[in-house]
């Protein structure tokens, strides 16, 4: 199965996904981005950090299952590892922006999405500042688009579920239990079920 996490930044989406990918043993997708690198990120692990022109290049030629642009940088994610992935049959998870998910649901109408909310507007902006990751502007700018992605992401249709992440671990437990749940659900619909 193909599941999308969306959610705006600091909702905690990246952990909650990667928490899942390793208790359902899932394959995470590592997308291309033409953001700069800052020392938090690994090559290849969180991204590959390519020039404006290998991503141009990549999306001319059809390796992009999805792409869109996100604070003015591009972000995409490459066909092949999902294609791949679902071909073993295994839990492919795409972490990525409402614009990228309604272009996976139209290529993958099968594609199981998760859009995470924080529990309030204010505590959005508080978990913003907390990351100390940047400037009051940049925060500011990056709160007023995530009012507008929750906006975008409930009216959008796009999306099978949304998860409030109030407390970490729970957020994580309720995510697990969607995902198995929709397996299983799957599973006992498929022809081949007994
Ligand atoms: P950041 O630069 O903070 O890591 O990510 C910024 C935003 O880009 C996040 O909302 C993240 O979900 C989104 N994003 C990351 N990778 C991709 C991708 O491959 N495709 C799309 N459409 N969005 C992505």
């Amino acid at each position: 199965m193909l599941l999308i996490i969306s959610g705006p930044s600091g909702v905690g989406k990246t952990t909650i996904a990667h928490d899942v990918e390793h208790e359902l043993g899932a394959v995470f997708s590592v997308s291309m981005t033409t953001r700069p690198k800052t020392p938090a990120d690994t090559e290849g692990r969180d991204y590959y950090f390519v020039d404006q022109e290998a991503f141009n290049s990549a999306r001319d030629s059809g390796d992009l299952l999805e792409w869109a642009e996100v604070f003015g940088h591009y972000y995409g994610t490459p066909r092949r590892p999902v294609d791949e992935a679902l071909a073993a049959g295994k839990l492919m998870i795409v972490e990525i922006d409402v614009d990228g998910a309604a272009q996976v649901k139209q290529r993958v109408p099968d594609a199981y999405a998760i859009f995470v909310l924080p529990p309030s507007e204010e505590e959005l902006l508080e978990r913003l500042r907390g990351r100390r990751r940047e400037d009051e502007s940049v925060i500011q700018r990056r709160f007023a688009k995530a009012k507008q992605e929750v906006q975008r992401a409930k009216a959008g249709g796009v999306y099978d579920e949304f998860l409030v992440n109030d407390d970490l671990a729970s957020a994580v437990r309720k995510a697990v239990g969607l995902v198995t749940g929709e397996i299983s659900r799957r599973a006992s619909q498929s022809p081949s079920a007994p």
